[in-house]
């Protein structure tokens, strides 16, 4: 048999694979258990298996699935950003953020407000083939899709170390490196993974899966009513503006894309966010904010407008603040909710759109 990543696993491929070598179904569970109980990361730690049961997860699968090489924290101490080395060489990039309960009330309500939250970033693929101008992970080209083990086993790792200091993770947003709609498959039962109730049991509600607007997957994903919250990367309300800085948008126009975010609502009756970057007179202009507000009448939604965070291959600048509160005040006046996210952890490179392979 191919040497297996043990977080690829599912369920009932562990009972099979250990069915295979002769073993009961309750070693399997003994096994999820350690995993996503226990957090345990090496087959010596299994100290509930017999040490030949041991000996041969040692042997027959893989458990050192990403490998930290660097840890850099910002210097307000609230984002932690870690460079995992992946087995094959390459690497990718998850951040923890902290808000304490003041910041929190700044942020969209619908997310927690006034709670101390702790949110961690994973990312779904090496690089990005989407090719947004002013993203750091498309300027770096696609690289691979990560598997469903290498997903889980981001949230796997944080979920440890925090454990270790009485903490918890509050919520995931699948808004690192990669479009996780270009790797559907593999992020989805990902996320089944982490929400299985014998397993790691976190609650399909405290995700967030954030796409640049893949209009068939968007579909695909509607009719399957999940749980997940959905954020879209809109950035421009016109075509042309739009397919400048998301060259996606040439596939996926606005209309078809806002047709779409219809269909998820209507199936599933949860709100959508849109993300959009604020580009100093580029898409920060009460023209664009007016444009929005027009394509958004009448949608379940909410606006994350978050100033840009500075990537090498982009010369736009980031909004200023009165540009930004004036594009907010446009959209309010017109009733679409809108918050103006802080910037964070730029100083280690850790913000929306400035991950990579390297620190
Ligand atoms: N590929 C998905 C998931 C990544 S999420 C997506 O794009 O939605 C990363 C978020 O940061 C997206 O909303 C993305 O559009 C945004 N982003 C990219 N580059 C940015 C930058 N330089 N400044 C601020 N936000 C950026
Ligand atoms: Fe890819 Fe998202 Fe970056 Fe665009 S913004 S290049 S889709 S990661």
């Amino acid at each position: 048999m191919g040497f297996s990543l043990i977080y690829d696993l599912s369920f009932s491929e562990l009972i099979s694979l250990l069915a295979e070598w002769g073993e009961p179904v309750y070693r399997a569970r003994q096994i999820w258990q350690g995993l996503y109980h226990n957090f345990w990361i090496a087959p010596n730690e299994f100290t509930t298996l017999p040490a030949s049961l041991r000996l041969k997860l040692a042997k027959f699968l893989e458990f050192n699935i990403l490998v930290p090489t660097t840890t850099l924290q910002s210097s307000d101490g609230d984002t932690v950003k870690t460079l995992f080395q992946l087995n094959d060489g390459k690497a990718i990039e998850t951040v923890l953020m902290k808000y304490d309960p003041s910041a929190v009330l700044q942020l969209a309500q619908h997310e927690g407000a006034g709670k101390s939250r702790r949110t961690l970033c994973i990312s779904t693929q090496v690089g990005c083939a989407m090719g947004c101008v002013f993203c750091a992970t498309g300027q770096m080209g696609f690289k691979r899709h990560l598997s469903s083990g290498e997903i889980v086993a981001q949230v796997i790792y944080y979920a440890r170390l925090l454990r270790d200091r009485g903490e918890v993770i509050s919520n995931v947003v699948v808004m690192g490196m990669g479009e996780p709609f270009h790797n559907y498959d593999n992020t989805m039962s990902a996320i089944d993974r982490l929400n299985d109730p014998d397993g790691y049991n976190f609650g399909a509600r405290r995700v967030t899966i954030s796409t640049i607007g893949l209009v068939p997957v968007i579909h695909q994903f509607a009719a399957e009513k999940r749980q997940v919250n959905l954020a879209i990367s809109l950035h421009a309300a016109d075509d042309v503006l739009r397919t400048s800085m998301l060259p996606v948008n040439k596939r996926y126009p606005i209309d078809e894309l806002l047709e779409a975010c219809h269909d998820y609502v209507a199936a599933t009756g949860r709100r959508i966010t849109f993300e959009w970057a604020l580009v100093n007179e580029v898409n920060d202009t009460p023209e664009q904010a007016h444009l929005l507000a027009n394509l958004l009448k009448g949608l379940l939604c909410h606006v994350n407008a978050i100033p840009l965070n500075p990537t090498l291959g982009y010369s736009g600048k980031a909004t200023t603040r009165q540009r930004a509160a004036k594009f907010k005040e446009i959209l309010i006046h017109s009733g679409i909710p809108c918050t103006i996210r802080l910037r964070r952890g730029i100083d280690i490179k850790g913000g929306c759109g400035q991950l990579m392979s390297i620190i």
